[in-house]
């Protein structure tokens, strides 16, 4: 068996553990004689596999009482359309623009009602975070609307924006769990869970009771309504039963690792390894001014197209996957997610290093 140091933005690497303990119960999970996949929703079993999951999620962020944990399908992009579908009351909402996700969140918006756009880093290729201290939030505003880290350019907010009373909405899909966050600050935030925590297809929010309602825009659809899976837990219909119990034992794999200040001090740790790397070399350099850096995602150029295609072909045949950067950047991309262990990013660094001197 071979593994690579997979760099991949989502779906992405996943807890080595995680994956052996999937593959040594897939044929008989505790002895029922079938896979997680085979078994009925309503069972108890699958009962107790996703009431653990939402209990230990809530454990690690320290869910208030007053929010549900939701689990969804449709990936982080049907929640674009969700967002306004729900909580859009006066058909109006504030956007904060910072990269290709929060783009798509606001076009979605703008078909249910007025979206405005109350910050922008558009003018240096979303680069960094932009100043969200005194924003020129809309008096009708139904919510203020941000993606918390930017997957694509390797942006986040060190910082919630001031959203001068108004509900704050979050797309924490390329952050989430990868340290310590303040629930109570957001009236509901979302993640699609493929970047950071189990297989693509699911979906996790976390809202707060009072944003739950049956007052949503005409027409939503039943499985739409935030309200469907707060009032079902989460099982209206069939859930993504295999996903969520694979998110289940993510959940408990960064518990074992000591909860996510552990997480966040990796993280910090894994990140300084690349990013120190990249402010003393002469070739490779970050493209995110460094206040707005992601522990996430990283991207990087050489500054030389041919280079990079040829960087991002050696380090493949070295082992290391997936670090061509988004095809609207261009560059390399080192996603380094917690699953990433300490020694790829170290060993990334050493390839670079080595790169480097070859072709000084
Ligand atoms: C990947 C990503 C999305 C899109 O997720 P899908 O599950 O493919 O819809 C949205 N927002 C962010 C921040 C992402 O990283």
């Amino acid at each position: 068996m071979k593994r690579v140091y997979n760099f991949s933005a989502g779906p992405a690497v996943l807890p080595e553990e995680v994956l052996k303990e999937a593959a040594a119960e897939m044929l008989d999970y505790k002895g029922c004689g079938m896979s997680v996949m085979e078994m009925s929703h309503r069972s108890k079993m699958y009962q107790q596999i996703i009431d653990e999951a939402e209990a230990d999620i809530r454990d690690l962020l320290g869910i208030p009482e007053n929010y549900k944990v939701l689990f969804m399908q449709g990936g982080a992009s049907l929640q674009f359309a969700m967002v306004p579908m729900n909580f859009m009351k006066n058909r109006v909402a504030d956007y904060i623009i910072t990269g290709q996700w929060a783009k798509k969140a606001y076009a979605e918006a703008k078909k249910y009602g007025t979206a405005n756009a109350i910050a922008s880093s558009a003018d240096k290729t979303f680069s960094y975070i932009p100043d969200c201290s005194d924003l020129p939030v809309s008096e009708d505003a139904d919510y203020v609307y941000i993606c918390e880290n930017n997957t694509i350019y390797g942006t986040k907010f060190k910082e919630l924006p001031n959203t001068k009373g108004k509900n704050l909405i979050a797309d924490v899909s390329s952050c989430f769990l990868s340290e310590p966050m303040d629930v109570t600050k957001y009236a509901y935030v979302y993640g699609g869970v493929q970047k950071n925590i189990g297989p693509a297809g699911v979906v996790i929010g976390i809202i707060r009771d009072d944003m739950i309602t049956e007052d949503v825009l005409p027409g939503t659809p039943t499985m739409c309504m935030y309200k469907t899976y707060a009032d079902n837990g989460s099982m209206y219909n069939t859930p993504p039963c295999y996903g969520i119990y694979i998110c289940g034992k993510v959940f408990k794999w960064i518990k074992a690792q000591g909860g996510l200040d552990a997480m966040k001090k990796i993280n910090e740790e894994k990140a300084a390894i690349l990013y120190d790397f990249l402010d003393q070399s002469k070739l490779f350099r970050g493209t995110v001014e460094p206040a707005s850096r992601s522990l996430m995602n990283v991207p990087f150029v050489t500054g030389n197209e041919e280079l990079d295609a040829k960087f991002i072909a050696e380090s493949k045949k070295a082992g290391f996957e997936n670090l061509k950067g988004h095809r609207t950047v261009g560059g390399m991309r080192a996603s380094i997610y917690n699953a990433m262990p300490k020694q790829g990013v170290i060993d990334l660094v050493a390839f670079m290093d080595k790169f480097e001197k070859e072709n000084a």
